[in-house]
C-alpha cells in the first residue's frame, strides 16, 4: 500500500507549513526539467520578479534560496557578518534567539536587546544598544516573532539602525505575503522569508532579497562566507544573467513558487493583507468570546498571520492538540521555550487565512475543551467570529 494514498487532508493551522492552494500543488507535478534548460530559466526569471513585488522592492538581488526559512537566516547573517564584527540582535523571541547563535558562530560581537516574551522591543534601548561601544556593522530583528505573537516596530527600528550606518537584517518569515513588509519603504538591507508561511508554498525555499547598500558590503569582505552553499555573491550568478552552474535549483519547488506568487499577485498584496487582518480579527474575537485569554493583549501589537492565545487553567496542552488533530484533523501549535505548555499558537497565513478554517477551528477546539472539563462558550464564540469576519471568505 502506498503510504502517501492514506496521507489524509489536514487543515493547518500551526505555525507553519500552511494550506497549499491545489494550483500550486498541480505545478509541483510538471515534468522536471533541466536547471539549466531555458524554459526552466525563463520560470526563474519570472520568480525572481514576482519575488521583487512581494518585497516590495527594486532590489536587484533576489533569490530564493535553496533551503528553508532558517538557510534564509543563515544566508543572511553569514553573508553580513565577519569575525569580530559588532552585531546588535533584537531578541523578543524563539527565533530572535537563533539569530544570536548564528551570529555568535560567525564570530562576531552580539550585543543582544533583551525583550520580554510577549512584547514589543523598546526602540529608545535598541537606539541606546546601537550607540553603545564600536559601530554596529548590522542590526538583526525578527518582524514577526512566531514563537511569541508579537509584531515588532520595524520602521522605527530601521530608522535607529540607518542613523549609526548599520545595515538591517529583517527575519520576515512569518509577515512576507501576509502583514506589509516593503522592503524599500522600510530601509531594510537583508531580508528574508520562507515558502511555507504566508507565501503558502511548501517549505523548501527561503526568498532572501539585498539592498545596493548590503551588497557593496558584501562586496568589501575581508573574509570569504564562511558556507560556501550560501555565499550570494555565487549564487546569484546563477541566478543571473551569468547561469553560471553553483548548485542544482530545486527545479519543481521552483515551480511551485512561481505559481504561489502568481496567486498572491492575482489577489494583490493590499487585498490579501486585509484579508489577513480580517480572518486574524475574527479568530481573536472568537477565541475571546469562548472565554480564552490572549497572550498578547494590545491588538495592534498582534500577528494577523499567528495567533498565540493562553492554555485555560488546569488543561493540558498535549492532548487537545492531539485531539483536534486526530478528530478534527486541525493542527495548530503548541509553546516554544518559556511559554512551551503554556500557549496554542493558531497559523492563519497564506491559504490557511479564510473565515471557514477559523470557524472550524473554534468549534473544534470548543469541543475538545468542553470535553476536558473547561466550560467555554462555543455559540457565543462562532457568533462573534461570524460578525466580525463576514468580509473575509
Ligand atoms: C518558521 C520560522 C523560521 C524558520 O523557518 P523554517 O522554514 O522552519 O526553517 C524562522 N523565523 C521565523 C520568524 C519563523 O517563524
Amino acid at each position: 500500500m502506498d503510504p502517501l494514498a492514506m496521507v489524509p487532508q489536514v487543515v493547518l493551522m500551526g505555525p507553519g507549513p500552511s494550506l497549499v492552494h491545489p494550483a500550486t500543488l498541480r505545478a509541483m507535478a510538471a515534468p522536471t526539467l533541466g536547471h539549466l534548460d531555458p524554459r526552466f530559466l525563463a520560470i526563474m526569471d519570472e520568480t525572481v520578479a514576482r519575488l521583487r513585488e512581494v518585497f516590495e522592492t527594486a532590489n536587484r538581488l533576489t533569490l530564493p534560496v535553496s533551503g528553508t526559512g532558517t538557510a534564509g537566516m543563515e544566508t543572511a547573517l553569514a553573508n553580513v557578518v565577519e569575525p569580530g564584527d559588532r552585531v546588535v540582535v533584537v531578541v523578543a523571541g524563539y527565533f530572535g534567539q537563533r539569530m544570536v547563535e548564528m551570529a555568535r558562530r560567525l564570530g562576531a560581537e552580539v550585543d543582544v536587546v533583551e525583550v520580554a516574551w510577549g512584547h514589543a522591543a523598546d526602540v529608545e534601548a535598541v537606539a541606546a544598544a546601537l550607540r553603545r561601544g564600536r559601530a554596529p556593522k548590522a542590526l538583526a530583528v525578527v518582524h514577526a516573532e512566531t514563537s511569541t505573537g508579537v509584531l515588532q516596530p520595524l520602521r522605527e527600528i530601521a530608522a535607529q539602525a540607518h542613523e549609526v550606518g548599520a545595515l538591517v537584517v529583517v527575519d520576515a518569515v512569518t509577515s512576507l505575503g501576509g502583514v506589509p513588509v516593503e522592503v524599500d519603504a522600510t530601509g531594510l538591507d537583508v531580508c528574508y522569508s520562507g515558502s511555507q508561511k504566508c507565501l503558502s508554498c511548501p517549505p523548501g525555499l527561503a526568498p532572501v532579497t539585498v539592498s545596493p547598500r548590503a551588497l557593496e558590503t558584501m562586496e568589501r569582505r575581508r573574509h570569504d562566507v564562511y558556507s560556501w552553499y550560501l555565499d550570494l555573491r555565487l549564487v546569484a550568478r546563477y541566478w543571473g544573467q551569468e547561469r553560471f552552474y553553483h548548485h542544482t535549483a530545486p527545479v519543481n519547488m521552483v515551480y511551485a513558487l512561481r505559481q504561489a506568487l502568481e496567486l498572491i499577485r492575482e489577489e494583490g498584496l493590499v487585498a490579501r493583507f486585509e484579508r489577513h487582518r480580517q480572518v486574524a480579527r475574527a479568530l481573536w474575537a472568537g477565541l475571546e468570546a469562548m472565554g480564552l485569554r490572549l497572550a498578547v493583549g494590545e491588538p495592534g501589537l498582534r500577528i494577523p498571520s499567528l495567533t498565540t492565545v493562553w492554555v485555560p487553567e488546569g488543561v493540558e496542552d498535549a492532548p487537545i492538540r492531539q485531539t483536534l488533530l486526530h478528530e478534527h484533523g486541525i493542527e495548530i501549535g503548541g509553546g516554544l521555550g518559556p511559554w512551551k505548555g503554556r500557549v496554542w499558537r493558531i497559523g492563519t497565513m497564506g491559504e490557511s487565512a479564510r473565515l471557514r478554517y477559523v470557524i472550524q477551528l473554534l468549534a473544534a477546539l470548543g469541543a475538545s475543551l468542553r470535553r476536558a472539563g473547561v466550560r467555554v462558550d462555543v455559540g457565543a464564540a462562532l457568533a462573534a467570529a461570524g460578525s466580525v469576519g463576514q468580509a473575509a471568505t
